[in-house]
């Protein structure tokens, strides 16, 4: 049995029609060299002729950021291999919903790939709202206009995570910072609530502080391991204090969380976390 196109209008309970039988999705794209990457939807499409983002309906099956980036390669010929998923907003109507990703572009070249789209072109952030843009991607633009440029970097006491929960971690040290590592390195793949818009998700940098018998443990595909010769406080507020973007730190000591907060990191209980390692 095949499945029910995705490609139809949801009649929806906001009063508009929209595309898409599983939602939509779309693509923003940033070089910090070049603005964003914005499309001219072709004359014959719903809202013809509006300037918006390369996007359009998810699959059954599909995730948002599956959608996005194929449709980024379909409409404006960008690989998934140019850029790395940031951050995604979803604006929920009930009946449908439209997730926007925010992607860091390196060096990605973009061009009119299929006839949906008219023109592709990298716009200054300050020069969209100048640009006749889509109902909703104007609607949408000043919320992701904050989160342009910007990245987040998760910064995980191995010590005290580990240390949270009595599982006989005390056996064996290393080990059990290996296997917060592997956890983590899934929870980078699956992203991390913003702790104060639950519309929005990010996918961290996850750097994992290890110290004592953990030392040795190595960095994995998403996680980077930083060790601490003597003393695992004193290197995580050196590795926050390296960061140019959002930190949160994941700790329960109160000295550390001090400190850190000082430099102007929030902070993540190893509870929460946890939970949201439990959760995949
Ligand atoms: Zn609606």
């Amino acid at each position: 049995m095949s499945l029910p196109s995705a490609s139809v209008f949801v009649r929806c309970s906001c009063g508009h029609l929209h595309w898409g039988r599983y939602g939509a999705a779309g693509l923003l794209l940033v070089d910090p060299a070049r603005g964003v990457l914005l499309q001219r939807r072709a004359w014959w499409v719903h809202h013809g002729r509006t300037w918006a983002l390369p996007g359009g309906a998810i699959e059954a099956g599909e995730t948002a950021v599956g959608a996005a980036t194929r449709e980024a390669f379909e409409e404006a010929s960008v690989p998934a291999e140019a850029f790395r998923a940031v951050s995604a907003s979803v604006v929920d109507h009930g009946d449908w919903s439209y997730t926007t990703v925010l992607a860091l572009a390196d060096g990605a070249e973009a061009r009119v790939a299929n006839t949906e789209s008219a023109e592709v072109r990298w716009v200054d952030p300050d020069d969209v709202p100048g640009y006749p843009l889509h109902r909703d991607f104007a609607a949408a633009w000043p919320d992701l206009r904050d989160r342009v440029g910007r990245e987040l970097v998760l910064v995980v006491d191995a010590a005290n995570v580990v240390g949270s929960r009595p599982d006989g971690w005390w056996r064996d040290r290393h080990g059990a910072a290996e296997r917060l590592r592997d956890r983590l390195a899934k929870l980078a793949e699956a992203g991390v609530p913003d702790p104060d818009d639950a519309t929005v998700t990010w996918w961290p940098r996850i750097i994992l502080v290890v110290e004592g018998q953990a030392k040795r443990v190595t960095s994995a595909a998403g996680v980077e391991v930083v060790a601490a010769d003597t003393d695992g406080d004193s290197k995580i507020v050196e590795v926050v204090a390296q960061q140019t973007a959002s930190v949160l730190v994941a700790t329960a000591d109160r000295e550390l969380k001090r400190r850190v907060e000082a430099l102007g990191a929030s902070i993540l209980g190893p509870g929460t976390l946890r939970r949201q390692l439990d959760e995949l």
